[in-house]
């Protein structure tokens, strides 16, 4: 049966362009350095992004994780909001792993402000920890895109302080597209970034670190210790190529869906969305006026063909993706007005 399935981006099935391309891999062991078609992807990856090099990570997790414990020394304290992915679900693993502390600033629907970021910069003193690095996150997982004069800001100040920035672009791409922007637009504004191959891009694992040469080649260290060596990796950066070269271009499509999606629900009493923050593939929403359950909901679409996650801290996300068509969309919505009247 064929699902349609708005839990995530991650859900993407690889294209059948990916399967062959992965069948047809030129591959060798990548510790040695041997894997022709990983070196491809990490060239052309950091060309994207208008970085010196790139390296290939398991995931978006670990590119973060990778990227903090390169950056930083131990007992390093790192700026960001309290909203972002690194603080709200890595598993705390920047305590475990690099052992920094997180200082976290209230974002403004996911962009911090310029000058507490300055404010929150340690001067030196036998007490304090020392500022190692400043995290952004655009576009960030709530939906919205972060304004490129935010992150110019932000850097400005970094650089004056010889901070470095760390971009979590998990979805840079859907940023890019939704500003109509080339990503180095976005990218110039940080020393390292994190994109991921897996999410709207739909190629099956795996995401990006880019940085500087020296950065990159610390980090690739960083990576053989926390078990991210992989061998013959060139089947995944196979499919990583064509998710570059052809899946970026198209994520307007899945922002239209997603548009249609929240206009859609907003016409149903009892829901609210907020149309201004829908800028990339994601829907957040409020039905509880509407008196329905939203853990019934799962249950009740799961049954007509329709994956979706519960609610959490009482808003309910739905993701748009490639294998998600306007049709779907308003299968979904009409069969969400069914269950709303028939409930009993
Ligand atoms: C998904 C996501 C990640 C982590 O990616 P995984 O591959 O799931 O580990 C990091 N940052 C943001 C903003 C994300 O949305």
């Amino acid at each position: 049966m064929r699902y349609i399935d708005l839990r995530s981006d991650t859900v993407t099935m690889p294209t059948d362009k990916m399967r062959e391309a992965m069948f047809r891999a030129e591959v060798g062991d990548d510790v040695y350095g041997d894997d022709p078609t990983m070196k491809e992807l990490e060239d052309y990856a950091a060309k994207l992004v208008g970085k010196e090099a790139s390296l290939f990570v398991p995931s978006g997790t670990f590119g973060n994780q990778l990227a903090l414990l390169t950056h930083c020394k131990r007992g390093d304290e790192v700026i960001l909001g309290d909203d972002c992915h690194i603080v709200q679900h890595e598993v705390g693993a920047s305590s475990v792993i690099a052992g920094v502390q997180l200082r976290t600033l209230r974002s403004n629907k996911g962009a911090l402000d310029p000058q507490e970021v300055k404010a929150k910069i340690r001067e030196e003193d036998i007490h304090f920890p020392e500022t190692g690095l400043i995290c952004l996150e655009n576009a960030h997982s709530n939906g919205r895109v972060i304004p490129l004069e935010n992150m110019q800001e932000i850097h400005n100040i970094a650089r004056e302080h010889n901070i470095p920035v760390h971009l979590d672009g998990a979805r840079l791409f859907n940023a890019a597209t939704y500003l109509n922007v080339d990503v180095k637009e976005i990218t110039k504004y940080c020393d390292s970034v994190m994109f991921c191959l897996s999410k709207g891009l739909c190629a099956p694992v795996g995401s990006m670190l880019a940085g500087s040469r020296e950065f990159i080649d610390r980090a690739r260290k960083g990576r053989k210790l926390m078990g991210g060596g992989l061998r013959q990796a060139g089947f995944l950066a196979a499919a990583g190529l064509v998710a570059l070269k052809e899946m970026t271009q198209r994520l307007k499509d899945d922002h239209e869906n997603a548009l249609l999606l929240g206009r859609e629900l907003s016409k149903i009493p009892g829901i609210k969305v907020n149309l201004d923050d829908i800028h990339i593939n994601m829907v957040f929403f409020d039905m509880s006026q509407t008196g329905y359950d939203t853990n019934k909901l799962v249950k009740e679409f799961l049954n007509r063909g329709i994956k979706i996650n519960p609610a959490e801290n009482g808003l309910m996300r739905f993701v748009t993706n490639y294998w998600v068509t306007a049709e779907d969309i308003c299968y979904v919505v009409n069969t969400l007005k069914e269950l709303i009247k028939n409930r009993a």
